[in-house]
C-alpha cells in the first residue's frame, strides 16, 4: 500500500480539482493522500466528500515562511480545516497574495507585457493566487514558451518584475499548525543538506517531521534525510508535489511512499488527540 502526502489542487496552484485528484489517486491504488495547497485548507473537505471510504484523506496545508532569507515551505498534517484562527491567518495570506499578484502584473505592464488581471484572478478563484497562475497567462499570451522561461525571465526572485510575498517566520508557522491540531513538517528539505548547520538549526525549531520522499530529492538525499529524522526522533513524510505543470511534474503517486509513513503520522496524531 502506498500514499501521496503532497499534492496541489485548484485551491492553490494545481490544475486538478480535489475530486479529480481523488479519482487519480484511486486509479493509482493509493491508500491515503493529502492535498497540501499553499495557504489554503479548503481542498481537504472537498476531497473527503469525493472519496467515500475508499481512500483516506489527510488534512494538509503548505505554508510559506522565510529562514535565513530563503523560502522555507512548511507542511501541516492533521490540521483542523475549520479552526477559526488558522482560517483567519490563511485568509489574510490569500489577500496579500492577491495584492502581490496584481503588483507583479503592474510591474510586467511597465516592461511592455500586458496581461488581463481579471483573467489571472479567475485562474485562482478557488483559493491562493500564485506565480504559476501568472506564468500560465504569460504562456497563453505568447510572451514565453513555457513555465521555466516565465520564471527565468519574469517571475523568479532574481527578476526586476518579482514581488516578494508576505511570509511567516518558521516558529509562527509551526505554532499555527500545532494550535489547530496538526503536525509540522519541513517540506522538501533537500536543499538544506548543503548547509548542515542550517539544517540542525531548522530541526531545533521543533518540527515534528521531515519530508523525505520528494521528486527533487535524489535517492542519496532521501537516505540522508531519513537517517537525520531517525537520529532526531522525527517523523518522515513524502509525496509527488504534483501541480500538473506540463513537462515538469511527476505523476500523483510518485515517488513511492509506503503506507507505514502515513501510519506513523496517524499514530502520533491519535496520541495527541488522546
Ligand atoms: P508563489 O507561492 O506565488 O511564490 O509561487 C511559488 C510556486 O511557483 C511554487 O510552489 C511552485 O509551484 C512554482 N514555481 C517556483 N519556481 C518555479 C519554476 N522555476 N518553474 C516552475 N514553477 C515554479
Ligand atoms: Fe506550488
Ligand atoms: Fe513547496
Ligand atoms: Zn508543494
Amino acid at each position: 500500500m502506498r500514499v501521496d502526502l503532497h499534492i496541489h489542487s485548484t485551491y492553490s496552484d494545481g490544475i486538478c480539482t480535489p475530486k479529480e485528484i481523488v479519482e487519480i489517486a484511486l486509479r493509482r491504488d493509493l491508500a491515503a493522500i493529502s492535498v497540501t495547497d499553499h495557504d489554503c485548507v479548503d481542498a481537504t473537505e472537498k476531497a473527503q466528500a469525493a472519496s467515500g471510504d475508499s481512500l483516506e484523506i489527510v488534512s494538509g496545508v503548505e505554508l510559506s515562511s522565510e529562514f535565513h532569507g530563503e523560502d522555507l515551505h512548511i507542511i501541516g498534517y492533521g490540521v483542523d480545516p475549520k479552526d477559526p484562527d488558522l482560517r483567519e491567518m490563511l485568509r489574510l495570506f490569500r489577500d496579500t497574495r492577491l495584492n502581490r499578484g496584481l503588483k507583479i502584473v503592474e510591474n510586467l505592464r511597465k516592461v511592455g507585457i500586458s496581461l488581463d488581471p481579471d483573467v489571472i484572478l479567475a485562474k485562482s478563484s478557488d483559493g491562493s493566487l500564485g506565480r504559476p497562475h501568472i506564468a500560465e497567462a504569460l504562456v497563453e499570451n505568447g510572451y514565453v514558451k513555457n513555465f521555466s522561461e516565465a520564471f527565468e525571465r519574469y517571475l523568479g526572485e532574481h527578476c526586476s518584475t518579482y514581488v516578494k510575498k508576505y511570509k511567516l517566520n518558521p516558529a509562527e508557522a509551526i505554532e499555527y499548525i500545532r494550535a489547530s491540531g496538526g503536525l509540522a513538517f519541513v517540506a522538501h528539505p533537500g536543499i538544506y543538506l548543503r548547509d548542515p548547520d542550517g539544517l540542525k538549526e531548522l530541526i531545533a525549531l521543533g518540527f515534528d517531521g521531515l519530508e523525505v520522499y520528494h521528486p527533487n530529492h535524489s535517492e542519496s538525499q532521501s537516505r540522508q534525510l531519513k537517517a537525520l529524522a531517525q537520529e532526531h526522533d522525527m517523523l518522515i513524510s513524502g509525496g509527488s508535489d504534483y501541480h500538473g505543470f506540463a513537462g515538469k511534474d511527476v505523476p500523483i503517486g510518485e515517488p513511492e511512499v509506503p503506507y507505514e509513513v502515513w501510519a506513523n503520522i496517524k499514530r502520533k496524531l491519535n496520541e495527541m488527540r488522546g
